[in-house]
């Protein structure tokens, strides 16, 4: 992979191995622009950046599985806003020594979260160099009938919620996670959802998030926390459920009529499960702690901002 020529190889068969793009795509790979139909709707745009070493370990994940958690992030972040992913751009470095073929099975996993979350991938650029990989997905994506759902929404008394469950993701959840787009887009339609995130630094580490940017506190309820199967076999699984990270999980608030109605009416058969796991609380102070976690035995402390390290590997 270190002319221009294979790099054109690439690029004619990454058009060639991919599914038509709807056309709300005008123009698609292979001009110097992608033309996107035009939207009266909110547009709204993110990018991630995906580092070898840093977000991902080539010994232990396939070039497929990184090309799709680089696509899984971004189409996270759209489910955290309650919006549509529309199109995704995306910018590879690759090391000298890389084979086409690898370059491919990398795209390959890039497609594979495209079509399966009807995300066209509309355009790249290609370039090689003699240091590690890096992938970096720009995606647009498009508000429905209601508005993006934002983190500073949260209102006194709301009921906080987590789908699925949390922790241990690194044992290898964090490669081929669901993006919780089916989720928030039924959240957004039937109910009226006041602050969302996805758990990307765990919990602890982005609950606070929605308390900074909506002036609040909230409480926690240990015993209510959904530990996730990977996480039960850790030394401490409710720290590993709070600090983890990488759960890609959504953490939103409603108030508690909302809450109750969405308890009641969930399909938890089809989807994946709601758990109610908290409150919000006003601040008592102005340095009470953002987040407060209670436990059975009726104490509490300050839920510590550990969340998730980059390098841990
Ligand atoms: P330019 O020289 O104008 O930047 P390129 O030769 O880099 O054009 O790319 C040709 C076409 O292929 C463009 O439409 C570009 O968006 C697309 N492309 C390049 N690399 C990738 C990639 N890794 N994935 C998807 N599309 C790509
Ligand atoms: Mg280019």
């Amino acid at each position: 992979m270190t002319n221009q020529k294979s790099e054109f190889k690439l690029i004619e068969w990454i058009s060639q191995h991919r599914r038509p793009s709807p056309p709300s795509v005008e123009v698609d790979i292979g001009d110097d622009m992608a033309v996107l139909a035009p939207t009266n709707q909110r547009v709204l745009v993110t990018t991630d950046m995906l580092l070898e070493g840093v977000h991902f370990d080539l010994a232990r994940a396939t070039l497929q599985q990184v090309g799709y958690k680089a696509m899984a992030c971004s189409l996270s972040d759209c489910a955290a806003m309650a919006v549509k992913p529309w199109a995704a751009v995306v910018a590879v470095s690759l090391p000298h020594k890389m084979t086409m073929e690898q370059a491919q099975q990398l795209h390959q996993g890039l497609e594979k979260a495209a079509q399966r979350y009807d995300c066209p991938l509309v355009g790249g650029d290609t370039t090689s160099w003699s240091h590690p990989l890096t992938i970096t997905v720009t995606m647009l994506a498009r508000a429905t009938d209601t508005p993006p759902v934002l983190r500073s929404g949260a209102q006194l008394g709301d009921a906080v919620f987590v789908t699925g469950s949390l922790g241990g993701s690194l044992q290898g959840r964090h490669l081929e996670f669901t993006p919780r787009l089916k989720e928030s887009q039924l959240l957004a339609q039937d109910y009226q959802v006041h602050a969302m995130i996805d758990i990307s630094d765990g919990l602890a580490g982005d609950l606070p998030h929605i308390c900074n940017q909506s002036h609040v506190t909230a409480a926690i309820n240990a015993a209510a926390i959904p530990i996730s199967p990977a996480a039960q076999v850790d030394d401490n699984p409710l720290e590993a459920a709070l600090t983890d990270g990488e759960d890609f999980e959504l953490l939103f608030t409603l108030s508690p009529q909302q809450a109750d109605k969405l308890e009641k009416d969930w399909p938890q058969q089809s989807l994946a499960p709601i758990t109610r796991i908290g409150v919000i609380t006003a601040p008592t102070s102005p340095d009470s702690p953002l987040v407060t976690i209670h436990y059975e035995n009726r104490t509490s402390e300050p839920l510590k901002l550990k969340g998730w390290q980059h390098f841990h590997e």
